[in-house]
């Protein structure tokens, strides 16, 4: 799988509202979105950034 001219990545997010962790792409302009509506949590506007994986373990 290539993508050499996508200027999005994939990360681990976490919504700003509920505390629900989902897959999220980070966009270089800052943009934070939900790889896909079904993945993210039920928050009629989720409001997602994106998390270290140490800050995920930390906040367990
Ligand atoms: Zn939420």
């Amino acid at each position: 799988m290539t993508s050499s001219n996508e200027n999005r990545e994939k990360a681990a997010g976490i919504c700003n509202d509920c505390g629900e962790l989902f897959t999220v792409w980070a966009w270089q302009d800052g943009t934070v979105r939900p790889v896909s509506p079904h993945n993210a949590c039920s928050c009629p506007e989720p409001s997602p950034r994106v998390v270290d994986e140490e800050e995920v373990f930390e906040g367990g």
